[in-house]
């Protein structure tokens, strides 16, 4: 069961101190942070001119893509055509998940029956997720300019934890210390099981 807003905030006082600052995440440090601070304000950064798009990872060849040749271990469910499959370790959320077709597709390369297959089993994640205990609301986003590989990411806030909100989800994600390991995999394994009274099988 996920921790409650309560027992995250005690966590987080364990590591900053009460009242204290977490570390700034990583993404702080990427080309694409759009945010710089000069002369004590924060402001937007200066965009830089345009240029040749960069090819994404599996975009030139499938040999190289990280779903096509990702870890099978952090597969959690699949049916014939997809699988949701878990990060390498537990963020500062208390879910994170990503849908993807097992072939090598782009969202704009599903045929209308896979669009369909996608629409139900993004609605059945959303629904599992978000009866979780705790959790406050699921948020579902596909971005698409990191692989050509289609994954769409289901990500969960925790209910009451009042400064997490929105698309910053996706920063708090790498801000708050990481959910403890037990409690990670137990939910995923719930989430899992759920997922398969609908369809497919759990593989956790
Ligand atoms: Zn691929």
């Amino acid at each position: 069961m996920p921790e409650s807003a309560a027992e995250i905030h005690a966590r987080i006082a364990s590591v900053a101190g009460e009242g204290g600052r977490l570390p700034t995440p990583p993404l702080a440090g990427w080309d694409i942070f759009p945010w710089e601070v000069v002369d004590g304000a924060l402001v937007p950064k200066v965009l830089p001119p345009p240029g040749a798009e960069a090819a994404r990872a599996g975009e030139v060849a499938e040999s190289d893509c990280p779903t096509c040749t990702r870890d099978r271990g952090a597969d959690i469910w699949e049916n014939d055509r997809w699988v949701v499959t878990r990060p390498a370790a537990p963020s500062g959320l208390p879910v994170v998940l990503f849908l993807q077709t097992k072939e090598h597709l782009d969202f704009t390369d599903l045929d209308d029956e896979m669009a369909a297959e996608y629409g139900r089993l993004s609605i059945w994640l959303t629904r599992i997720i978000a009866h979780l205990p705790e959790i406050g609301r699921v948020h579902v986003s596909r971005w698409g300019d990191g692989s050509a590989h289609l994954h769409v990411w289901f990500m969960a806030r925790t209910r009451g934890l009042s400064g997490v909100l929105g698309s910053f989800a996706a920063e708090w994600k790498d801000i708050l210390p990481p959910v403890p390991e037990d409690v990670w995999r137990a939910d995923l394994a719930t989430i899992a099981q759920k997922l398969a009274n609908h369809d497919g099988k759990a593989m956790v």
